[in-house]
């Protein structure tokens, strides 16, 4: 079936200070201060009582801050919250932020660890479930807490984070195993460690002799741009190469600080992709997928990968059927650069990993014909020499 959008929205972007906030709590603050990301990090929004100052908060709202402190803390930095839109509760920033009701009704289908990544930890703070890359937990916090976590069961909680003891024996299992080309440092938000604390763990890491490559999974760049200071890009150029993850969801998260952040680590050599999780009501919409990759592309971001939500715990009111998934990447396919066509993934449930569930293209195949169907509908016979 082919999917016709019309024509792309023209690509704005928006500084994000108070774009849609009038009742802000920060109008008073100073630039630099507004800049400065422990500032940022300090003053996050933790509290029904601040929150109440930053949006009209609805009555699901106002209950989900409370009730769902135990199972997921709430915390917002000032900067993302000024994304919020204060008078709808769709708002996707919004969504993505402030807790809700759905939290806590559980389905049958919720698993605590959804990925089985505790299963396949060697020792604690390594996830080893490919030949030859590993996830490496460096931290538990984030500046803010993404209501559809799918480590929702550890990030936000300071017990769990890795101790230096944790870190130094996931160096030492690292440079033990010498298959392992490739260390996703992840969290938890890796760039919510210093910068004397990351250069340490990136430059045993590159001390280690097979290993390539690293990746940085961090979503700083959409939630606390100021963290990407021209400190923190010199110090990543010491340690290329270096690829950077993050998880921009919605067009509105691409504002001109987010463009800034993009460009200080581009040009300080860093390849960055983006992992968007699809999520009901807030980009299951192949118009909102096209303009965010549009974006993404402009700031020097790759679309990499959509993921269907997980089957993490409190998260069943964010999920969308995996066709919603499938429907805007024949959207996307064909009708737009490649490059802004990720590949949808399903990370199994049980440690099954990414599996890839994009539509198929191959209408039939026998013996050395092949028939096949383009973007449009139309199809075609490839016969194989
Ligand atoms: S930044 Fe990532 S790890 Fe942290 S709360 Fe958001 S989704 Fe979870």
């Amino acid at each position: 079936m082919e999917i016709t959008l019309g024509a792309a929205p023209p690509v704005s972007h928006v500084r994000s200070r108070f774009p849609y906030a009038p009742r802000s709590i920060w109008k008073g603050v100073a630039e630099d201060q507004w800049n400065d990301w422990h500032w940022q990090q300090r003053e996050r929004v933790t509290s029904l009582e601040q929150l109440d100052h930053v949006i009209r908060l609805t009555d699901d709202e106002r209950r989900a801050v409370i009730e769902a402190d135990a199972q997921f803390h709430m915390g917002i930095t000032p900067y993302y919250a000024a994304l919020m839109d204060p008078e709808d509760p769709t708002c996707p920033v919004r969504l993505q932020s402030v807790p809700t009701m759905g939290e806590l009704s559980f389905a049958a289908a919720d698993l605590d660890d959804p990925l089985a990544e505790e299963r396949d930890m060697p020792v604690p703070g390594i996830t080893h479930r490919y030949p030859d890359r590993v996830l490496f937990y460096t931290t538990h916090n984030c500046p803010v807490y993404c209501r559809h976590c799918t480590r929702k069961r550890k990030v936000a909680d300071p017990t769990s984070a890795a101790a230096k003891s944790q870190i130094e024996q996931s160096l030492a299992y690292i440079a033990l195993h010498t298959e392992i080309r490739d260390v996703v440092v992840s969290g938890g938000d890796p760039l919510s460690l210093s910068d004397d604390r990351l250069d340490y763990i990136l430059g045993r890491l590159r001390a280690i002799p097979h290993v390539e490559i690293f990746r940085l999974g961090t979503r700083n760049l959409v939630t606390l741009p100021q963290r990407i200071t021209d400190d923190l890009v010199a110090m990543l150029k010491g340690h290329q190469p270096v690829y950077v993850n993050t998880h921009f969801n919605h067009p509105r998260e691409c504002t001109g600080e987010a463009f800034d952040a993009a460009r200080r680590l581009a040009d300080g050599g860093c390849v960055i992709g983006n992992q968007m999780v699809l999520l009901k009501g807030i980009n299951d919409d192949p118009r909102i997928v096209r303009e965010l990759n549009h974006k993404l592309l402009m700031m020097r971001i790759r679309p990499y990968y959509i993921y269907q939500c997980d089957l993490a715990k409190g998260i069943s009111h964010f999920r969308t059927p995996i066709e919603a998934g499938r429907r805007i990447i024949r959207s996307l396919r064909g009708h737009t650069s490649g490059m802004a066509v990720p590949y949808f993934v399903v990370d199994a449930p049980n440690g099954g990993g990414k599996i890839p569930v994009n539509p198929d293209y191959v209408v039939r195949h026998e013996g050395k014909r092949w028939v096949l169907r383009n973007f449009a509908g139309k199809e075609f016979t490839y016969d194989e020499p």
